[in-house]
């Protein structure tokens, strides 16, 4: 019998109701062991979600607004009141409030407090499936430059090996100094990923509230697709490109050790969800293209020189530049005697892009220098496009018959990915020019 662990989002936390369904949830399997979650979500579009709560109570304590501090911490008390009428049981939920609000007060810190949805949610689910609350600071630690200790692994293994079930909190663990710390926003994915990588889970489990992973960008084409299967790389593509169901760092830990991640829908969890896998099981033939990703606000930066390409060191001296200035490139393609650097436009403020241009031109000489402003890279992902011969003269014909002009192009060495990049105000259309073409 596998082991499975579910991670549950802010949504599928909201309020009493959901709780409830999620359990069921969790129920509903016996495989289904160990459950993270995250804090309470919003519960329509106009809520205020509880860590974006417990954040302002951290910046209203630490700017000595105690009024608005006991404001902001009141409709925290309020939500979490709700829910506990709403699951129907006692979970004390008065004292944890008040013991948090203490700890607060009394300087406990900015990830102690954003953390305490998480904490809170724990304690509740924990509550209503009738199994044990471990807590994250537990079984999760930090490193000394903040990021996560590989260890982690082994202490969460050895404690949650005398838990047959267990709830635990998402988004944090302890940090070096002995302190609550938690991971960037969204975190609590990161936290779901390394208790399925500790006790070697058969698969993860992401709870959420949509049913899988689309294709594209459901805001740019209207239903589109939902994959079925996708790899960890493809996944990597895609949400580096803005594509974001799961937190990108999420996947690291339960890759390395190829635990397949599926994403499920709590509001609809009859919907088979999409699978996140080590490899690629699914027919080339019939899935080229995977999904479609845009990003917008690029700079491009071309450097054309005769005989660039034997002149030895010369893509070194023009990476030293920005190098220097601290600003990592996302794309680099080249010609014999061109090349062009693709550099996000939030590193080129305050006159950036002008000393960058003037420091290159001095590092390498070069016969002409020039840049292409607020471009948008668009992504089409998929293993399938490795296998099947004319799929980038489909993509570039759909491009042309939607009239778009294509101001870079870029191919990954694996033949996973065809970006392209295009000025910002045509990002949408392309999507929707290289998804009409694939997908319908
Ligand atoms: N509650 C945290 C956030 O809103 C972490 C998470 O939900 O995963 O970012």
């Amino acid at each position: 019998m596998g082991v499975k662990v579910c991670k549950f989002g802010g949504t599928s936390m909201a309020d009493g109701n959901i709780i409830l369904t999620a359990a069921k949830i969790v129920k509903a399997d016996p495989e289904r062991r160990y459950v993270v979650v995250s804090a309470p979500g919003k519960r329509f579009s106009d809520d205020i979600k509880v860590t974006d709560l417990l954040y302002k109570c951290s910046d209203e304590y630490e700017t000595g607004e105690l009024a608005a501090f006991e404001n902001t911490f009141e409709k925290i008390r309020v939500r979490f009141f709700n829910i506990e009428k709403g699951i129907g049981k006692d979970v004390r939920m008065s004292e944890e409030l008040d013991k948090i609000r203490a700890e607060i007060l009394s300087g406990a810190g900015r990830d102690y407090c954003a953390s305490r949805g998480e904490y809170l949610a724990g304690k509740i689910m924990a509550a209503v499936l009738g199994v044990p609350f471990v807590d994250a600071t537990e079984l999760i630690r930090f490193d000394e430059h903040g990021a996560l200790d590989n260890h982690s692994f082994d202490i969460a293994a050895s404690v949650l090996a005398n838990y047959p079930k267990a709830v635990v909190p998402g988004f944090y663990g302890l940090g070096v100094d002995g302190k609550v710390k938690t991971f960037s926003r969204g975190g609590g994915d990161i936290s779901g990923s390394i208790v399925a990588r500790a006790i070697m889970a058969s698969l993860y489990e992401n709870w959420t509230d949509v049913s899988g992973f689309y294709a594209c960008d459901p805001r740019i084409v209207r239903s589109p697709k939902c994959i079925e299967e996708l790899t960890y790389q493809e996944l990597r593509e895609l949400s580096y490109m803005g594509a974001n169901v799961l937190h990108s760092e999420s996947i690291f830990p339960v890759r390395s050790a190829g635990i397949p991640i599926r994403i499920a829908n709590t509001f609809r969890p009859e919907d088979a969800g999409t699978y996140i896998v080590k490899t690629f099981t699914r027919d080339p033939k019939e899935y080229i293209v995977t999904g479609i990703a845009g990003k917008k606000d690029f700079t491009v930066i071309s450097i054309e020189k005769s005989m660039m390409n034997s002149e030895v060191g010369f893509v070194g001296r023009v990476l030293a530049v920005i190098q220097k200035h601290g600003i990592s490139f996302e794309h680099l393609p080249s010609g014999i005697d061109t090349m062009s650097l693709v550099l996000d436009n939030a590193y080129l403020k305050n006159g950036m892009l002008e000393t960058l241009i003037e420091e290159m031109k001095e590092a390498v000489n070069p016969d002409k220098i020039y840049t292409h402003e607020n471009i948008a890279l668009v992504a089409t992902v998929g293993h399938g496009m490795a296998n099947n011969i004319g799929t980038s003269a489909r993509l570039f014909k759909a491009l042309a018959e939607a009239n778009i002009n294509v101001i870079m192009i870029d191919q990954g060495s694996s033949e996973l990915n065809i970006i392209v990049g295009v000025d910002n105000d045509k990002c949408e259309e392309c999507i929707r020019a290289i998804y009409r073409e694939f997908f319908n």
